[in-house]
């Protein structure tokens, strides 16, 4: 994972510097802030800080999904591993979600050629009938052609399969168009009168690994179909107060198992499948973002905070997904903290609880600290995996961006090239914040992998290249302590 990235950077090096000559104010920091940034990444590059870390949550806690009673354990972990490296303030900060639990699941073909098949609740699934669904498939290559098809009961009695196949991708674009299945693959079946909803997982994997996560509820922009709007309309009348909740199963099978179903759809063959599915919505559980802090100096007021994940899905036990991005902020300040020259902001570690189940925690966050929202200067999130940065994007005022393109310049060396000058994201959780004014970045990762991976049973320690793992945190270390010094205002101000 950790090869060729000198030779990115070079690569890139001219187009870097190319556009940084259209600045007209250029903006360095002192050799001495340098020289500190410059340390910092070499002790986090020799470090095992982070992979102590996510070696603890994935061993001592496992998998830790959003409302579940272990995400409450990883909560209290979260507590003792900020208290033991020295953060100050460490806090929950709880809130109130609804709650969904896997139960077992079956799923077998039996006709024409009857086997089991290896298949996965999606987040917000419905248990089926007592005695199970034995069901003809109603076979479909893409999402957009199940929206396509007649709406009324077009569909009545069938399970619904959707096919379409994701693309990989080093910045993970491939995931949002194959998503739109999971999404509202349910809404658009369930409108036709099926009883359950198949898809080919969303990933990259050739492995029998069911890849899982959550569904979506819509809202009065949700690109549904109109056989599937005027369902909505006519059987969840209140869904702009109350979600509308799916009412049958939502499952997805593994590339390989998806293949095979495939192939025989190929073959002009009519197939049946048998469903038994016992997940579902449980009473509302409390989850929690858990807070603390490297307290700045003289801009102590000014707050940059960095986030990840503490929950993760059921499955695996959260190794890349996010248990790595909850080791490198960590880490990261831990190391700022630890080098002496005290940062001038402070530095805020927010591990967000529930974000697998629909941004919770974020939003939680967002709605709880929004009389405050005006002294965070800056947030990002870590939360595409564990491999190499390799790309730094920032979305400052105008004022603010020759700082990032200085940081840009401190980070060459750990083969990370300057990207986006006016990016709106700053990770998953960071959203709300973004949406509120918030000025973010982004050190981007290698994703080729990251969808092998994520949300699968195969999310585990393992997978983790530790070496992958410090690049993160020495970028993470440098870019964060040199944001925490500069003077500029990273802020657009109102007009
Ligand atoms: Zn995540």
């Amino acid at each position: 994972m950790n090869c060729g990235l000198p030779g990115l950077a070079l690569a890139f090096g001219l187009a870097t510097a190319a556009h940084a000559v259209q600045d007209t104010a250029r903006f360095d920091f002192t050799d001495q802030q340098e020289a500190h940034a410059e340390a910092l990444a070499e002790t986090a590059l020799d470090s095992d800080l982070a992979w102590d870390i996510l070696e603890s949550l994935t061993t001592e806690v496992g998998p830790r999904l959003g409302g579940s009673p272990q995400e409450a354990v990883a909560r209290e972990w979260a507590v003792r591993m900020l208290e033991a490296n020295g953060f100050s303030n460490v806090r929950i900060e709880p809130f109130d979600m609804p709650y969904w639990e896997r139960g077992p699941l079956h799923v077998e073909l039996t006709a024409p050629f009857p086997q089991r098949l290896y298949a996965t609740d999606l987040g917000g699934s419905a248990s089926g009938p007592e005695g199970g669904i034995d069901a003809g498939i109603a076979f479909f290559d893409s999402f957009d052609d199940l929206q396509q098809s007649p709406g009324g009961n077009s569909l009545d009695g069938m399970v619904v399969y959707i096919d379409d196949r994701m693309v990989a991708a080093q910045t993970g674009a491939g995931y949002g168009p194959a998503n739109d299945k999971r999404r509202f693959g349910w809404l658009e079946a369930q409108a036709r009168g099926a009883t359950a909803l198949l898809i080919r997982s969303v990933g990259t994997d050739s492995h029998r690994m069911p890849h899982t996560g959550t569904i979506s509820t819509p809202n009065a922009t949700s690109e549904l179909s109109q056989a599937a709007r005027d369902y909505l309309d006519a059987e969840y009348p209140d869904y702009l107060e109350n979600p509308a909740r799916s009412r049958i199963p939502a499952i997805a099978l593994s590339g390989p198992d998806a293949d095979q179903v495939e192939r025989i759809h190929e073959m002009g063959e009519a197939m049946r499948v048998r469903i038994e599915a016992n997940s579902g919505w449980q009473e509302t559980a409390q989850s929690g973002n858990v807070v603390g802090e490297i307290p700045g100096t003289d801009l102590a007021d000014e707050i940059i905070l960095i986030g990840a994940h503490l929950d993760s899905w059921d499955e695996g036990t959260g190794a890349v997904d996010d248990g790595a991005g909850v080791a490198i902020v960590t880490a990261a300040a831990r190391l700022i903290a630890d080098a002496g020259d005290a940062p001038r902001r402070t530095i805020r570690v927010v591990l967000f609880g529930a974000e697998e189940v629909g941004l919770l925690g974020a939003f939680a966050y967002a709605r709880e600290n929004a009389g405050e929202i005006g002294n965070i200067v800056l947030a990002s999130e870590s939360d595409f995996g564990a491999g190499p940065v390799w790309r730094f994007s920032s979305g400052v005022s105008d004022e603010a961006t020759p700082v990032f393109d200085a940081i840009g310049r401190n980070i060459t060396e750990l083969g990370i090239i300057r990207g986006d000058r006016n990016a709106r994201g700053g990770g998953p959780d960071i959203i709300p914040l973004a949406m509120a004014g918030v000025p973010v970045f982004r050190l981007e990762q290698v994703g080729t992998d990251y969808f092998d991976l994520h949300h699968t049973p195969d999310d585990t320690l393992d997978k983790v290249d530790p070496d992958a793992l410090a690049q993160n945190v020495a970028a993470w270390a440098a870019t964060v302590y040199l944001a925490a010094q500069a003077d500029t205002d990273f802020r657009t101000q109102d007009e």
